[in-house]
């Protein structure tokens, strides 16, 4: 797996096979990088793109998504922009962060 935690905080590496809109396998270009110890549960992320993040029990953004296509990279560059501790960075497939 593609994943690592150190302490709290989530590090995600991609791509990894996620499900696509139409139920198939859609391998995604975009990658999610995840500081969950940042995160003080504000919630913009989980407004803006539901899909993707979501409160878990302890109030804190869980990040369903670990990488994903142009389909829902809007929403989730606008979820980054919104996050006021800077906990989100989208890296492009080059793993150049986007934001
Ligand atoms: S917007 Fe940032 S601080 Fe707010 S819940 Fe999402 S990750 Fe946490």
């Amino acid at each position: 797996m593609d994943e690592k935690s150190i302490g709290n905080e989530e590090v995600f590496y991609g791509p990894r096979p996620i499900l696509g809109s139409d139920g198939g396998i859609d391998m995604g270009t975009y990658t999610i990088e995840y500081d969950r110890s940042k995160c003080i549960g504000a919630a913009n992320c989980v407004a803006i793109a539901p899909d993707t993040w979501e409160l878990a029990k302890d109030g804190l953004a869980d990040c369903k998504l670990t990488n994903f296509d142009e389909k829902v990279l809007q929403k989730n560059l606008d979820a980054a922009t919104g996050c006021p501790t800077h906990a989100i960075v989208i890296k492009d497939e080059n793993g150049k962060p986007l934001v």
